[in-house]
């Protein structure tokens, strides 16, 4: 049987999730957006309450909610604050791939803790001159008898100065290309490891995105996941996880905006009339309504497939991309209806559509997403 209804069990986490929301996130989005500091406490306290880290599986002590649910947690987290959710989101996609590739010991010794105590973890794919190109990263893993040395620099990384480990994808053979990469666990406190400084992003300010530097950080070889040559491979099938609760972190951002817009048309007016009842106007919100319907139903598809088991990566892709671009366009229109006040921080429309913009950026752009739907279209025929 197809439904879209929620079920009871369902609406409750939505309703746990807004309630966080409004009762820790929202009296504080104001200060982390000006001074850029951690949201420390609040993620601590959504730790406590169990919004966090729910797909750890439950062999492991974790609630194994399935990638829908966290899709629902995460358009309610970001509509208060997508800076503070990306700090949640980004732990989620270092923990990624050790549900995905990573075996029991690994499992135990790094995601289980997690469930008892406060920790975070970053993922770190990019350098300063690979992002989209995955392939083109330098940082390298030499195998040093049971260990192995790592030595490169990653860059935009989220969480970086605040994780207890990472996930970190290095070459073990440059000859073999994709083929010649492997995928590690290194906890962030190893001699080596040097976290750069805070970068000073347009939007999402609270979030803490800085470059490390691995310099001969010596490993265990038990720290590697699967394979090695397998690590492009997992860090990729991380994305299928991911990439839809970051899409519904975009529809909760464009959320937030449609209803400061509906509320603003309603009360602002011109010509002796609220501006809702201008035509341009109420079309502009009419457009938003119906393009977030239509991305939330594309994140819970690539949801859904993901949790049937099925491979979703052309659906995560479509969330994603569709997702990011229609959050840009809502925030940018959302601007537009309160006129001069929305170009003002006095008004919140004008912190979402800053935090708008790294939607089409991190986890794959808005044009790899494209790319990658195209190569499903030709190339999978
Ligand atoms: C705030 C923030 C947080 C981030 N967090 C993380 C993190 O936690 N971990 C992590 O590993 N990375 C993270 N990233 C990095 C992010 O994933 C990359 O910035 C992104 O993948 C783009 O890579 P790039 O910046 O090198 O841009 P480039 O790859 O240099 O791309 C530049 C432009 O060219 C376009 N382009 C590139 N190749 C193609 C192509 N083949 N066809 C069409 N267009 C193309 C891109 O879409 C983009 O518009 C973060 C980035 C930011 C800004």
């Amino acid at each position: 049987m197809v439904t879209l209804d929620l079920s009871a069990d369902q609406k409750a986490l939505v309703d746990l999730a807004h309630q966080f929301g409004e009762k820790e996130m929202a009296p504080h989005v104001q200060h982390h957006d000006e001074t850029g500091e951690y949201p420390t406490e609040i993620i601590r306290k959504c730790h406590a309450v169990g919004l966090m880290n729910t797909h750890i599986p439950q062999e492991y002590g974790g609630l194994g909610l399935n990638v829908f649910d966290g899709c629902l947690i995460a358009e309610e987290l970001s509509s208060f604050c997508s800076g503070m959710y990306t700090a949640l989101e980004a732990n989620g996609l270092a923990q990624a791939p050790v549900i995905v590739a990573g075996n029991d010991e690994q499992k135990k010794e790094f995601l289980a803790p997690m469930v008892e105590k406060f920790q975070l973890a970053a993922y770190c794919v990019t350098e300063a001159h690979a992002g989209s190109d995955v392939q083109g990263i330098k940082t390298n893993a030499k195998k040093d008898g049971n260990d192995y040395l790592i030595n490169g620099s990653k860059m935009w990384i989220t969480n970086a100065s605040v994780a207890d480990w990472y996930f970190v994808l290095a070459y073990t053979d440059p000859s073999q290309g994709a083929r010649g990469m492997s995928g590690f666990i290194v906890p962030s406190k190893l001699p080596g490891v040097q976290p750069g400084k805070k970068e000073k992003n347009l939007g999402q300010r609270c979030s803490d995105t800085r470059g490390i530097m691995f310099d001969n950080v010596r490993i265990p070889a038990r720290y590697r996941l699967g394979e090695e040559g397998e690590g492009f491979k997992i860090a990729m099938k991380a994305f299928d996880h991911t990439r839809p609760p970051v899409a519904a972190g975009a529809v909760g951002v464009a959320r937030a905006a449609y209803q400061h817009a509906v509320r603003y048309a309603t009360e602002r007016k011109t010509f002796g009339v609220p501006i809702a009842k201008h035509q341009a106007i109420s079309f502009m919100i009419a457009e938003m309504a119906m393009n977030i319907e239509a991305a939330r139903m594309l994140v819970w598809k690539a949801a859904w497939e993901i949790d049937q088991g099925r491979r979703n990566t052309l659906y995560a892709a479509y969330a994603k991309a569709f997702a990011a671009d229609m959050c840009n366009k809502v925030c940018t229109d959302a601007v537009q209806v309160h006129g001069g006040y929305g170009y003002s921080t006095e008004y919140p429309v004008e912190k979402l559509y800053r935090d708008s913009k790294i939607f089409q950026i991190y986890e794959g752009t808005s044009q790899i997403q494209r790319l990658i739907i195209s190569k499903e279209i030709f190339d999978r025929k």
